[in-house]
Order: C-alpha cells, then sequence, then structure tokens
C-alpha cells in the first residue's frame, strides 16, 4: 500500500461513509484561532482551493478526512487530466496537488468534522474535541459510489477488475467483455462509453426497464455491443482466489435462476453518496441530497462566505478536472469574500 505524505498511512482506504451528525458543546471544547478559510476535503476541488488560497496568501487549514486524497487515489491510471500527455497515476496526481498547496502555505491536519455551527460568526466546526474557528469554509467532502456489498466486490476493487469509472478505467478493457451494474443514466453512459473499447458489455439491471432518461436507455438498449440482463441482480464477483476479475455471479429474481458472466471488468454504477455530513444541517441541499449551490453560482451557498466544491456539489459531470475547477472557484470567491468583508 502506498503512504501518503503524511502519517495517514493508519487511515482505512475504504470510502468514506456518511459523517455522524453530532451536537457539539462549543464552550467545554478548546479552541483555536480564527482561520481565513478551512477547507474540507482534500480531493481534486479541496486541494484546488488550496493551491489557490495559499497563493493568495491565506494561509489555508486544510482538513484531511477518512480518505486523503479523494477518490483518485484508489484509481490507477489518470488518462484523461489535461497537461499529462502519457497519463498520471492517480494516487501520484494528488500528491503532486498537496506538494503544490504545501509550497503555497497550505496547512494540513488529520480531522474529521462531527458538527458545525454556522449562525454566526466565525464560523464553527467541531472535530473531536476541538473547535475550529473559521472567517470561510469551503466544503469539499466528495462522493462515494454506491457499492453492491457483494462477496468479492471490496477485494477486487480498483485495478483488479472492479471499479466504478468507465471514463477512468474503460480503456484498459480493450477487446475483453465487461459488465455494468445498475439501471440509471450512469450505468447507460457508462455502457455506451465502455462499447469504445470492450468487445461486449453486459448491463446488467434488477430490473426489465431502465431508470435512464428515454434517449440513454434507447442508445443503449439498441447498441450492438450492450447486452441487457433484465431482472438481474449481482450475487458474487468471482476471480478473488487469483487476485482479478473473472466473471460476475448473477441470479434472474423472476426465475430464480443463477450464472455467470464471464468477464473481466465490472463497473459498479448504482448511484452516488454525497458526503455531506454535518454540513447538510446547515447548507441546502437538493433531493438526491448533494449541496445546492445558490442561484446564478456553482459554489456559493446560502451561507455567507462558505462555499462547496466537488463531488459534494457535483451529480452530473463528476470528473477530476470539473472538481477542481470547482475548487478553484470556491477559492477565487473566498478571496473575494474576505477582501470585502476585512479578510
Ligand atoms: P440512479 O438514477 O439513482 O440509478 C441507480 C440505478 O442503480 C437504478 O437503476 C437502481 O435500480 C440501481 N440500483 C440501486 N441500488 C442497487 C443495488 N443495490 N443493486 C442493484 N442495482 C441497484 O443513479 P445514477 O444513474 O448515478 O444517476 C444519478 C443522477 O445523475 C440522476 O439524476 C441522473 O439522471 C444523473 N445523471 C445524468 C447523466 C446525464 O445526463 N448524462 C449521467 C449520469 C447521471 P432501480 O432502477 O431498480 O431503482
Amino acid at each position: 500500500m502506498r503512504v501518503w505524505a503524511t502519517a495517514v498511512g493508519a487511515f482505512s482506504r475504504l470510502r468514506p461513509r456518511a459523517v455522524r451528525m453530532s451536537c457539539g458543546v462549543l464552550h467545554h471544547m478548546s479552541t483555536s484561532t480564527v482561520e481565513n478559510v478551512v477547507i474540507v476535503g482534500t480531493g481534486c476541488a479541496g486541494l484546488t482551493a488550496a493551491i489557490y488560497t495559499g497563493r493568495a496568501n491565506l494561509s489555508p487549514l486544510v482538513l484531511e478526512g477518512p480518505l486523503p486524497g479523494g477518490q483518485l487515489t484508489t484509481t490507477s491510471e489518470v488518462e484523461n487530466f489535461p497537461g499529462f500527455p502519457t497519463g498520471v497515476d492517480g494516487f501520484q496526481l494528488m500528491q503532486n496537488l498537496r506538494e503544490q498547496a504545501t509550497k503555497f502555505g497550505a496547512r494540513f491536519e488529520q480531522a474529521l468534522v462531527t458538527s458545525v455551527n454556522f449562525s454566526s460568526m466565525p464560523r464553527k466546526l467541531v472535530a473531536g474535541d476541538r473547535v475550529i474557528l473559521a472567517k470561510t469554509v469551503i466544503v469539499a467532502t466528495g462522493a462515494s459510489p454506491r457499492m453492491t456489498g457483494i462477496p468479492g466486490e471490496k477485494e477486487l476493487y480498483g485495478g483488479k477488475g472492479v471499479t466504478t469509472c468507465a471514463t477512468c478505467d474503460g480503456a484498459f478493457y480493450k477487446k475483453m467483455d465487461v459488465a455494468v451494474i445498475g439501471g440509471g443514466d450512469s450505468a447507460a453512459e457508462e455502457a455506451l462509453f465502455l462499447t469504445r473499447f470492450a468487445s461486449k458489455v453486459y448491463l446488467v439491471h434488477r430490473r426489465d426497464s431502465l431508470r435512464a432518461s428515454k434517449i440513454m436507455a434507447d442508445r443503449a438498449t439498441s447498441h450492438p455491443k450492450i447486452v441487457c440482463v433484465w431482472d438481474s441482480v449481482p450475487l458474487a464477483v468471482e476471480g478473488v482466489g487469483a487476485g482479478a476479475v473473472s466473471g460476475l455471479k448473477i441470479k434472474n429474481v423472476k426465475t430464480g435462476a443463477e450464472s455467470v458472466l464471464p468477464v473481466k471488468g465490472i463497473f459498479v454504477a448504482i448511484g452516488h453518496v454525497p458526503n455531506t455530513g454535518p454540513f447538510a444541517a446547515v447548507l441546502d441541499t437538493d433531493e438526491g441530497g448533494y449541496f445546492k449551490p445558490a442561484a446564478g453560482s456553482q459554489v456559493r451557498t446560502n451561507v455567507p462566505g462558505v462555499y462547496v466544491a466537488g463531488d459534494c456539489a457535483d451529480h452530473v459531470y463528476r470528473q477530476a478536472i470539473t472538481a477542481a475547477g470547482m475548487g478553484c472557484a470556491a477559492a477565487i470567491e473566498t478571496e473575494r469574500w474576505l477582501a470585502e468583508h476585512g479578510g
């Protein structure tokens, strides 16, 4: 296992699950000086915000959660991040961003925010027995792909055949058979993208019609390389013993028949869970649970001086580069807010 730049080896590389809400008793806890900006999250959005606010001399405090570096640290090669014509290792890319942010004065701390109080200034974030005070906050907590939880999925996740990102990993499955699990727009999109590389794409859905929008569903179901496997739920990922995916065991829920799809890659596309944690109590969210930016902005929220960036506020694009763009926008908004409000 590769170890992150600081002593985060002890942190689990598993996906962060929802952060628990708790009601902190703020006046009994230790407080610190008032930070210019606290950035929560160290994925592409958080680290880009750290680079920009660091370079603006704001000395950002960056809080690292359970998956330092975010989702990209669990992928292998990233071939579509601009500026890397021969591709870049996802873990290395995040290390580079962190190094760049540190160079500009960003400070990193491991801290899991469990509750917040944004009703007055300075803003308060509770992490363990510590209360962090901040003039501005950038929430970049990311989203976690929803997983099926079937046997073998966890063991063969990330570089061993189970993945959640066709855009990231599809090119590794040239002329191979793969399976996509899910029936929404993501599953249809992933399946269609995979047809560029794979010989055959099984689209495994638990019902007999796709949830995806009509246009996406029509495209997927009529594609000659896509084979829809209806009324079927995944039971197990095969190949754990060999360390690589060799098949997907499924069950037809109508007939009860079990079978194995002989695939080398399995793309889980059953939705995402935004990591909004305790922030959801004070920041607006949409019906899917994602942060909902204020009208006319991608990153401003309903709380002045508090911004959101990356996958926790974006269920449409969900790319490293779009998250980085949002992190940049949130940082620029932060600088402006501090300039206007005496930062
Ligand atoms: P989604 O719409 O929630 O679809 C999730 C799919 O996974 C559903 O088909 C669901 O089955 C299935 N599923 C859920 N849990 C499962 C489980 N445990 N085992 C097997 N199957 C399971 O999620 P999404 O596709 O990620 O889309 C999220 C949002 O982003 C949507 O609003 C979508 O329109 C949008 N989006 C848009 C685009 C685009 O416009 N290009 C692309 C991607 C996403 P059921 O249908 O039976 O519930």
